[in-house]
């Protein structure tokens, strides 16, 4: 029987979210909002984007980032991921908060135009790639959409929970998402791979040579998931060309401009607000955020639900991408990480925008 999306059922989280609202007063660097409005002159803007984002003032969106920026810019807590020895030599300082509105206007603030490896934020796009070329129900089916509890690494997901791959966003999910793209061989699987997050980006990106040379003589872990994937019969190509693939599209360079104008395209039902080019079916987006909401965040996706209500996704390159459907995407890029492998300085910014601007989408009373 195919799988249906109606089964799906969710674990309830009760962890409790430790956000610690660090105000600091001292040796702020004086920054201003910096806000654009894309040329809309030559876009065709989506028709479906709600009436309410408009709402959403200019003001009101350059305060918040202002005062997220102020707030965490000194908060050194947290640790640069060093089990991926290039992102440990990464300025921890840097600090940069980028937001764009489904109607494509920009707000950003600090190290907006600093490159760093996309990391895991990767598996969002590859996962909207395997959903175009197959559906939703093939995605549950070959993959999985719940959450582990456990860390995104876990060896004992995949012996525990009974899909192994569990979902797209720990890496065994995500290496076998990897494996289902399309491909005749390794060389096409990177491209349609690569074309798809340029096409989110609305530009061209590159690759970080330093950390993917970094990564992938050092992903033994990551080679041990395939392989055992493969002997459940979860890995749908060669599972060492699938790793050395996914370990490519996560050596992926952004900033965090590119990664608000990526989720922009989910936030505003898959067209990309800047370009205003279709991306992915509207209908796909739903289920992206879903899964984003249930494991975006891993072990703490509950504890990110529970304070902000919205769907996001963290890469140990120290970016986080958050949604707000319908609304804006906020991309911050902090390295420092707790112990789940999440940004710290991310999570408060794009929690505390999220909030400020009354945008819990579990809130109804806004
Ligand atoms: N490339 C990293 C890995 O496979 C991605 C992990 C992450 O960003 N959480 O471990």
């Amino acid at each position: 029987m195919e799988a249906s999306l109606a089964n799906t059922g969710r674990k309830p989280l009760s962890i409790l979210f430790a956000l610690s609202l660090f105000v600091s007063g001292c040796a702020f660097q004086q920054q201003e909002v910096v806000s654009t409005a894309a040329d809309t002159s030559t876009v065709q803007h989506s028709l479906t984007a709600p009436a309410s984002v408009a709402q959403l003032s200019d003001e009101n969106i350059q305060r918040a980032l202002k005062n997220a920026y102020t707030k965490f810019k000194n908060d050194q807590s947290g640790k640069n991921a060093d089990y991926i020895k290039a992102l440990a030599e990464v300025d921890s300082t840097l600090y940069g908060i980028s937001v764009v509105t489904a109607d494509g206007r920009i707000f950003e603030i600090g190290d907006v135009k600093t490159k760093f490896s996309i990391q895991s934020i990767s598996k969002v796009f590859t996962l909207a790639g395997i959903m175009q070329q197959t559906s939703p129900a093939i995605v549950q089916e070959k993959i999985g959409v719940n959450a582990t509890g456990l860390a995104f690494n876990s060896m004992i997901a995949v012996e525990t929970i009974p899909e192994r791959t569990v979902n797209p966003f720990v890496n065994a999910g995500a290496i076998a998402s990897t494996s289902l793209i399309e491909a005749a061989d390794s060389a096409q699987r990177w491209d349609v791979i690569k074309a798809n997050m340029d096409n989110f980006a609305g530009r061209e990106l590159d690759l970080n040579e330093q950390v993917y040379q970094s990564e992938v003589n050092d992903n033994l872990s990551n080679q041990a998931l395939s392989k055992r994937l493969e002997s459940y019969g979860r890995i749908y190509s060669d599972p060492l060309e699938a790793t050395t693939v996914y370990t490519r599209q996560c050596s992926v360079n952004v900033t965090s401009h590119d990664l608000a104008v990526m989720g922009s395209v989910l936030a505003n039902h898959g067209v990309n607000p800047i370009t205003g080019k279709r991306i992915i079916d509207a209908d796909n987006t739903p289920y992206i955020l879903a899964v984003m909401a249930t494991a975006g965040l891993y072990d703490n996706a509950g504890g990110w639900l529970y304070e902000t209500g919205t769907p996001a996704k963290s890469g140990v390159g120290g970016g986080i991408l958050a949604i707000v459907p319908g609304k804006l995407s906020i991309g911050v890029f902090s390295p420092p990480l707790d112990g789940y492998g999440n940004s710290v300085r991310g999570q408060l910014a794009a929690a505390y925008i999220i909030n400020e601007l009354n945008l819990n989408p579990y809130d109804a009373s806004h």
